[in-house]
């Protein structure tokens, strides 16, 4: 991976973009994660995360049955490829990381049959295999149904209103300063993606998080895929949402800003014509072609994992942040299981991973 983004410096149609940046911040940021880009740190962190994510749909069917509209769907992801080579090496790779965990085929599909995997796929596609099972949800839809059912059962739900500050007393934080005025608290979760970090040094806490800013798109495509398609060799996602399908990809690295750059919805775009056929000739198209050009920022902490922990110095605050590019998969399994550290004062094993004081060995 490191060696990958070096080889991506100054191309900004890389799938993998790193900008330098002259802030000591960044700097800093990338020596902890080369130093985390062991083998043997790589595989921990995995296992703390599949650990996790084990019943991440269980989590979803009780959100489900608590009246939440999940809008999620399981359509299995087909992982598509130029070329067989680079399909054989990412199943095996995918197969070796599973351990057993999860269903894998245990081959691709070569030649003309790889495109038959799902209808969407251009004649370009050489290689592919199915994993039965993915899911996905309409991210916004979700997180409004979320919204409405904890309004539903009582919850205040205080929106548009920003978090200045925190009132604390011997170690706790009683109350919340707020742009419409201060909110007493029991416990406060920081779970404020990018601008996390902000908000715990008002507590005192340094979080190294950088974003990983990524693009994506909805475009109507005759055939839609019936699918999620990975695109392999150019990481990119086709996802069907609805009766659309958005077009997501790029880990850009160039500081933590909203900042979107039109040649990376173009790259995106390009990129996805190997695999989806020419659904436009033109890049001037593109923009009446799409709608909902989207930049996002990916929380992420140097080793990759997010932290999900009490923060240290305080009773009663904690943190969920850093889930980087798996935040809307891990977060009702990070609720859940904070929820329990909330309730009981006791770390959940599963939790362990995830600490602070990791960060500042
Ligand atoms: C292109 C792209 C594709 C992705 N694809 C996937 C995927 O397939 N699967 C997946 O699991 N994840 C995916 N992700 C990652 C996922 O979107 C993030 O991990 C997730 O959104 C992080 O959630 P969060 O709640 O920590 O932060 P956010 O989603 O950033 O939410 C933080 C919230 O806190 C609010 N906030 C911030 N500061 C304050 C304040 N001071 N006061 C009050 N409120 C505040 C913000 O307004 C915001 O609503 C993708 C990301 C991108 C960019």
């Amino acid at each position: 991976m490191v060696r990958y983004a070096l080889r991506s410096l100054g191309r900004p149609d890389s799938p993998l973009y790193l900008r330098p940046l002259p802030d000591p911040a960044f700097v800093r940021w990338l020596w902890r994660f080369w130093r985390s880009s062991t083998p043997a740190a790589f595989r921990r962190g995995y296992t703390a995360i599949a650990e996790l994510n084990r019943d991440t749909f269980d989590r979803f069917d009780e959100l489900r049955e608590a009246g939440v509209r999940t809008t999620l769907t399981r359509p299995g992801m087909v992982h598509a490829f130029l070329s067989a080579a680079e399909a054989r090496r990412h199943l095996a790779v995918q197969r070796d990381m599973a351990d057993g965990h999860y269903r894998l085929p245990e081959d691709v599909t070569i030649g003309d049959e790889a495109r038959l995997l799902d209808d969407a796929l251009a004649p370009g596609v050489r290689a592919a295999y199915l994993v039965e099972g993915e899911g996905v949800v309409d991210p916004e839809a979700f997180a409004r149904g979320l919204g409405q059912a904890l309004a539903a059962s009582g919850v205040k739900v205080h929106e548009h209103t920003r978090i200045t500050g925190f009132r604390t007393a011997g170690g706790r934080v009683t109350a919340l300063r707020t742009s419409q005025g201060e909110i007493p608290c029991q416990a406060v979760v920081i779970a404020a993606g990018m601008r996390s970090p902000a908000l715990l040094r008002l507590l005192g806490r340094r979080l190294p998080l950088q974003a990983g800013k990524g693009y994506s798109f909805s475009v109507d495509l005759d055939p839609a895929p019936r699918h999620t398609l990975y695109f392999g060799e150019r990481r990119a996602v086709a996802s069907p949402i609805g009766a659309t399908t958005r077009i997501g990809g790029t880990m850009e690295l160039s500081g933590s800003n909203n900042r979107l750059d039109w040649r990376r919805i173009v790259a995106v775009a390009l990129a996805s014509r190997h695999y989806l056929g020419n659904w436009f000739d033109d890049p001037d198209d593109l923009v009446t072609l799409i709608r909902d050009p989207w930049v996002g920022g990916r929380p992420f902490l140097p080793d990759g994992l997010p932290v999900i922990d009490r923060v240290p110095g305080h009773d009663n605050a904690y943190a969920a942040t850093g889930h980087g590019m798996l935040g809307i998969t891990l977060g009702p399994a990070a609720g859940h299981e904070l929820a329990e550290y909330v309730r009981t004062g006791t770390r959940p094993q599963a939790l362990r991973p995830f600490r602070f004081d990791r960060l500042y060995g």
